[in-house]
């Protein structure tokens, strides 16, 4: 078979299998093309995407716009690296600092790239000015947290999957429980060298939880009361994807879904990434204002692609579409109807006992034991059917399509999801 000789989906799954480490578990399907909310298999079977490459493709696959100013700048100038300077970065810097209301960004690749240089500049900080002893720092995190793949997070990390025989683990962490101020208070006043907290806004990978009402606002006025970091991991719940452009924001009075400036729960150090970028290429950044980037000196942080010309073209033009199809206000519509529809159908439907989440970040909760495979066959079902999901832990999947999504297509997978989930039970 020649390398591009056009595959059936057995033949690339195979390939896979021989060829490539087994770090993944995939449901099997496999796609060769996408367009908006839509992605196709080699087959050219249809299929609604549910899951959005875990809330990255939130402007929907291969949107003209983010796609055109990647061939453009593709076809100018790639990569300079940091040695020198080029003629987007700066660009970029000062277009998304002002979108979200930091005064400087640090550009790097993956999301965990960028959770990693939010660790530093927080200890750093808290050794520079915070005047915490060398080495002596600490960063509270929450249990079952996900903030990605590298040796210093998986350390933290509650998942003995994700950390089973990658030892010794690095040191300087305290975790509590998640969605609890006492636990967070307790832990702030019983050590002296605390340098951060780091939470995601609502956690994704964990299965979709949300916190109570008003938890992120009371937590970074505990960190604010302790002279300590709150930083915001919005690699999955940033950029439109929970109804607001910033999860960290919709916890505030404000009524502006484009607004990131809400002082009750806004960052001291923001982490985005994913759809950053709309999924077409790897860009992660850290937010946070000078007081605190300015640790950051010449040497002490870098990475040769973090700021490319390429990533800066492609992060402006995903973040203007963001802005100029109100992605947040379709998230935080579509979420709303998304969720009573499905909280309906959960009354009447022994299988599934309840939906959560927030904009078009949800999840479902299938009624059966955790290590089940109940969730997983249904999202083979719902595969079959035309619409992609996948269970994050155990018995929950999540439900997560592109923000671009309109009323009609909600309405359509809606009604998959119901028949689905209706002729398993038979
Ligand atoms: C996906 C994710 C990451 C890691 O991003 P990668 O690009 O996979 O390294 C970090 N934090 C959160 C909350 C995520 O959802």
């Amino acid at each position: 078979m020649a390398v591009l000789d056009q595959l059936t989906s057995q033949q690339a799954i195979d390939l896979e299998n021989k060829y490539g480490a087994h770090n993944y578990h995939p449901l099997p399907v496999v796609l060769s093309k996408g367009e908006g909310v839509y992605v196709w298999d080699v087959e050219g079977k249809k299929y609604y995407d549910f899951l959005s490459a875990y809330s990255a493709v939130n402007q929907g696959h291969c949107h003209p716009k983010i796609v055109g100013a990647m061939v453009n700048q593709a076809q100018t100038l790639t990569l300079t690296s940091r040695a020198f300077y080029n003629d987007m970065l700066g660009r970029y810097e000062k277009f998304a600092t002002e979108y979200f209301g930091f005064d400087k960004l640090l550009p790097m690749n993956t999301g965990a790239e960028a959770v990693e240089t939010a660790l530093k500049i927080c200890r750093k900080w808290a050794y520079e000015i915070k005047g915490i002893e060398e080495n002596e720092a600490q960063i509270i995190v929450c249990e079952n947290n996900f903030h990605g793949r590298t040796t210093t997070i998986i350390s933290f990390s509650s998942d003995s999957v994700a950390r089973k025989n990658f030892g010794p683990f690095t040191k300087g962490f305290i975790k509590i429980e998640y969605d609890n101020l006492q636990a967070l208070e307790e832990a702030l006043e019983s050590n002296d060298n605390i340098a951060g907290f780091m939470v995601e806004p609502i956690q994704g990978e964990a299965g979709v939880y949300v916190p109570s009402e008003g938890y992120l606002a009371a937590a970074k006025a505990l960190c604010k009361k302790h002279n300590v970091l709150f930083i915001a991991d919005e690699v999955q719940t940033g950029i439109a994807r929970t109804g607001r452009l910033l999860a960290t924001c919709g916890n505030c009075s404000c009524e502006d879904k484009n607004c990131s400036g809400s002082p009750e729960a806004k960052p001291d150090v923001l982490i985005l990434g994913k759809a950053l970028s709309g999924g077409a290429y790897p860009v992660s950044a850290v937010l946070a204002n000078d007081g605190i980037m300015n640790v950051i000196e010449p040497g002490n942080h870098g990475s040769t692609f973090g700021g490319n010309p390429v990533a800066a073209a492609v992060a402006i033009a995903a973040l203007e579409v963001v802005r100029d199809e109100k992605l947040a206000e379709n998230a935080d519509r579509l979420g709303k109807i998304f969720r009573q529809e499905l909280a309906e159908f959960a009354k009447e439907n022994e299988l599934v006992s309840l939906v959560r989440g927030k904009g078009l970040l949800n999840a479902i909760v299938i009624n059966d034991t955790e290590d089940s495979s109940t969730a997983w066959d249904i999202c083979i079902k719902l595969r079959d059917n035309g619409l992609l999901a996948k269970p994050t832990h155990g018995n929950i999947i999540r439900f997560a399509p592109p923000l671009v999504m309109n009323e009609e297509e909600l309405r359509d997978c809606i009604r998959i999801i119901k028949k689905t989930i209706t002729e398993f039970e038979k």
